[in-house]
């Protein structure tokens, strides 16, 4: 390709997001993804579209999750039509189980401000849970239900970003690792590899919890890898489709198998498995549906969430750098917010307005 409008360094799924998005107002777009960094988040993900699970009610990140799930909706036939790939979209709603008082009473006073902000969750009492979620373990006191999430498979959504974005005019360089971002009187003139120099109108840097380690940054990027863990076992046979969260992890239906998970773990770039996480994640499991019960672990694996200190990504241009964007530090919820990501950057770059708190989330919110 000529050289690029927009240089994208890291081809996961915010990079992939942001490149359709680009892609489809006209921008000429180049990813650069280097495909071997171990544990990358993406392949590593649940895939839940669960704007509720950590937030509070003056979190300005709540109502873009909300937004970034719903998107799905349209996204997904859309994509489906495009590309071929169904991206596996399940809007059946997510359980928050209780199995103690003060599980209920949490979980009570999240039903509470959820609904007077106008959002539809509610609490089911154990009865209630019997019927809605026949699976789940009769040990549970009751759930809110969260009844607008649900999930998505991570892999296929990925791979249909790339695929519309090829169709687009995009073009994915994979294997090459972005080592400088080249930068000349404060404007972005492109990036260096080990092996070329690559010019481009703007540099977009969307690598993860590696994205810090790109030098030529104008300060360091405060994002840092978090562990997650997860497992995977068959889906017990008859148990209908759920998603619910208790004991301080979640479990799934994906394909013919349950995934359970995860951890949150500040152990740098070790993407590896932990006998005794997977252990407790597994018990868990089958505290939530007793029907995993002495089934074996089929698969286990670990990858690294981009997390920031506040728990938000950064968003938009550099405040100094002209030509010089971020879309990275999705934590948990890199999923749910990566069609919203792609749209937010794309209209940045055409200089439209967005509806987001642009501050929330602004690049250079630790360093002005
Ligand atoms: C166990 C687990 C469960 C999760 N569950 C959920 C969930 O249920 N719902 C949800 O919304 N989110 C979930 N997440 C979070 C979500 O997966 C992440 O937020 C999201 O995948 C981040 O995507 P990304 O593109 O920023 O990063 P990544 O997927 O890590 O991709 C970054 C890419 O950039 C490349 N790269 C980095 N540096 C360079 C360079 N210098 N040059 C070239 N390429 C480079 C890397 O190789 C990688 O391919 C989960 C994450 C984990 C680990």
């Amino acid at each position: 390709m000529a050289q690029p409008d927009v240089l994208i360094v890291g081809g996961g799924i915010i990079g992939s997001a942001c490149a359709r998005a680009l892609a489809l107002q006209g921008v000429s777009v180049q990813v650069v993804d280097d495909g071997r960094e171990p544990g990358a988040a993406t392949a590593a993900s649940a895939g839940m579209l669960t704007p509720f699970a950590d937030a509070h009610h003056d979190d300005p990140m709540l109502a873009l999750g909300i937004r970034g799930r719903d998107r799905y909706r349209d996204l997904a036939p859309e994509l489906k039509a495009e590309t071929g790939i169904d991206i596996q979209l399940w809007t059946g709603g997510i359980f928050h189980l209780a199995f103690t008082q003060t599980d209920v009473e949490r979980l009570k006073d999240d039903v509470a401000w959820q609904r007077q902000s106008g959002y539809t969750s509610d609490w089911l009492a154990v009865e209630e849970l019997r019927q809605a979620a026949p699976g789940v373990s009769p040990d549970a006191w009751g759930a809110l239900l969260a009844g607008e999430d649900g999930s998505l498979d991570p892999k296929a959504l990925h791979d249909a970003f790339r695929a519309s974005a090829e169709k687009h005019g995009a073009s994915f360089v994979r294997g090459q690792k972005v080592e400088r971002v080249r930068i000349e009187d404060n404007r972005v003139v492109g990036v260096r590899t080990a092996t070329e120099s690559i010019s481009a109108g703007a540099v977009l840097i969307a690598g993860g919890s590696w994205s810090g380690r790109l030098r030529g940054l104008p300060r360091p990027l405060s994002v840092e890898p978090i562990r997650g863990q997860m497992v995977a076992f068959d889906w017990p046979a008859g148990l209908p489709h759920c998603i619910a969260f208790g004991h301080g992890i979640y479990a799934l239906r994906r394909g013919n198998e349950a995934l359970a998970g995860s951890t949150m773990e500040h152990v740098g770039f070790e993407p590896t498995v932990t006998d005794t996480a997977i252990q407790h994640i597994a018990q868990a499991a089958a505290r939530i549906f007793p029907a995993l019960a002495g089934k074996p672990v089929r698969r286990s694996w670990a990858g690294l969430r981009p997390g920031t200190p506040d728990g938000r990504p950064f968003l938009g241009q550099d405040p100094v750098v002209t030509g010089l964007w971020y879309a990275v530090g999705h934590g948990r919820n890199g999923i749910g917010l990566a069609a919203v990501t792609g749209d937010i950057i794309a209209d940045l770059y055409a200089g439209h307005s967005v509806e987001h708190d642009l501050a929330s989330t602004s690049p250079g919110r630790f360093w002005t």
